[in-house]
């Protein structure tokens, strides 16, 4: 009797002191009406439902301008290597022009969720170094430090974003191969890795937890998955699917 009483008293313990588990849409809200990956649309409807949190990606073209998009080429145009007159009349499947990372922040600004820029790996690791530069610079210059965080698979992308941003400017890293505790002397925020990686090594979750740093994980779209990392108590669940995780942690 006193060791349920004890196991129960432990279990209300650790509800109270369990932070909060947040949503971050994946590439913003895009399986959404009117949207697409990685819009302005996107990031609307991704705040429209109150997700914590909206990812999306940027390359930097050869002449410097910024550019949200997923995969290194958009349309048969290799961004990294292309002249922003290329690609600038293009469109995304819901019609809206490819966005640039300017106006990404500008429709950010009117609304309220966080901005999680993941900085895609350029080839040529000195035009990495100078999207970092320009990345962070343009969102100061928008005045959207605080609400900000930086994410990337590139390794010294990483160390750049950490010198640049600045201090307390939450940068995680996402390749996977990393302790939590190889990590750590980076001062990085903590790991954003996959769900594949994550179930093949959940020790890391405490880990980087005792190291004080967070787990975030992606890209988490069926119940089981989200079941599991909601169970294993990861700080941030980056998903496709925000309102059914919604719905999850609200049943939880
Ligand atoms: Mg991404």
């Amino acid at each position: 009797m006193r060791k349920t009483i004890l196991l129960l008293a432990m279990l209300v313990v650790a509800m109270a002191t369990a932070s909060a588990q947040e949503v971050i849409c994946h590439r913003g809200y895009w399986d959404a009406e009117g949207s697409a990956q990685n819009s302005l649309r996107s990031l609307v409807k991704a705040d429209s439902i109150g997700a914590w949190g909206s990812e999306f990606d940027v390359w930097m073209t050869a002449d410097g301008k910024l550019v949200v998009n997923h995969d290194p080429s958009y349309g048969g145009v290799t961004i990294e290597t292309a002249k922003w007159k290329q690609l600038k009349d293009m469109r995304l499947k819901n019609g809206e022009r490819l966005p640039t990372l300017e106006a990404m922040l500008g429709c950010g600004k009117r609304l309220s969720t966080r901005l999680i820029i993941e900085m895609k790996p350029h080839q040529d690791k000195e035009h990495e170094h100078e999207a970092a530069r320009k990345i962070v610079k343009m969102v100061k210059d928008k005045g959207l430090e605080a609400r900000v965080e930086y994410i990337t698979f590139s390794y010294s992308g990483m160390k750049h974003l950490k010198e640049l941003a600045p201090a307390g400017t939450p940068v995680y890293y996402l390749n996977g191969e990393l302790s939590p505790q190889s990590l750590a002397e980076l001062d990085v925020a903590g790991i954003d890795y996959s769900i594949r990686v994550m179930r093949e090594h959940p020790e890391w979750i405490d880990e980087a937890h005792s190291l004080g740093m967070k787990v975030n994980v992606w890209t988490v779209n069926s119940e089981r998955d989200m079941e599991w990392c909601i169970n294993y108590g990861v700080d941030f669940i980056t998903t496709n699917a925000p309102e059914l995780l919604q719905q999850k942690l609200k049943q939880w």
